[in-house]
């Protein structure tokens, strides 16, 4: 195996409140052996914050979205010292949600991922085919679209990439692991490209429909860094489930 770090992270997206955030983390087990990050949505990152701090666990927070700009007229967005400030380590950019539901496009990525670097917080880089896409056998050419994009003038290795094929998301239709780890594996092809042989050191997480059963599938493939995940992230149990198959 690699001496790559291995993460569990979490992605809530628009869901929980504040009672339901602290259950969260009073249920929660977490490990030392891998990284766990949790993603709230924005409300809820301070209160997390001073939950986790006060749970003594070792888990980490990250943003779901960061704005481009270190302050500014920019209603309703927030800034990576903001969030740095709040005590995240990490932010999500170019989720598929958002590059469908918010028209975030690869230069808009390459933005928010160079001010995220700037600004001391990991970015957790999201790149994936929708199911037209995978159907005419543009995967390659998508993946490798995205990740020149998004890593546009970076010199910094300080990010982690996850691979979220569109279709594998929210839809109960995970990747199978070998097809994930087949396409790590291109992914990391590209990645040396990029940045040369500092690709053997860049975890590059799953994401589509992971849950506690697959999960030891995903954990096998040796390009296989680890899984970002959605609905089964919700319940701390599911994702206790998760984590131990890491650990
Ligand atoms: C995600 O949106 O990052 C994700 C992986 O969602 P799910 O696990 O629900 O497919």
């Amino acid at each position: 195996q690699s001496d790559r770090q291995t993460y569990v992270i979490a992605n809530w997206k628009m869901n929980k409140n504040l009672n339901e955030t602290a259950e969260f983390f009073q249920k929660i087990n977490s490990s030392q052996d891998v990284s766990v990050v949790i993603c709230p949505p924005a409300q809820l990152l301070y209160p997390a914050h001073l939950m986790i701090k006060q749970s003594g666990k070792p888990i980490g927070l990250g943003g779901q979205n960061v704005h481009w700009a270190d302050k500014g007229a920019y209603t309703g967005e927030s800034s990576g010292s903001m969030l740095r400030d709040i005590g995240c380590e990490y932010v999500i950019i170019g989720h598929s949600e958002r590059r469908q539901y918010s028209y975030e496009d690869d230069e808009l990525v390459n933005k928010k991922v160079l001010h995220a670097i700037k600004s001391e917080l990991t970015p957790i880089i999201c790149i994936g085919e929708t199911l037209g896409q995978k159907n005419a056998l543009q995967t390659e050419q998508v993946l490798e679209k995205q990740l020149c994009g998004a890593l546009k003038d970076i010199d910094s290795s300080n990010f982690i990439l996850a691979y979220e094929p569109v279709w594998a998301i929210g839809t109960g239709q995970s990747a199978t692991a070998e097809l994930a780890g087949q396409t790590h594996a291109y992914i990391r092809s590209i990645l040396k490209k990029i940045i040369g042989e500092k690709a053997e050191g860049i975890s590059i997480l799953y994401g589509g429909s992971a849950n506690e059963s697959n999960a030891a599938d995903f954990s096998a493939m040796p390009d296989i860094d680890g899984v970002l995940v959605g609905g089964a992230s919700l319940n701390a149990q599911s994702f206790d489930g998760i984590i131990n198959v890491f650990a």
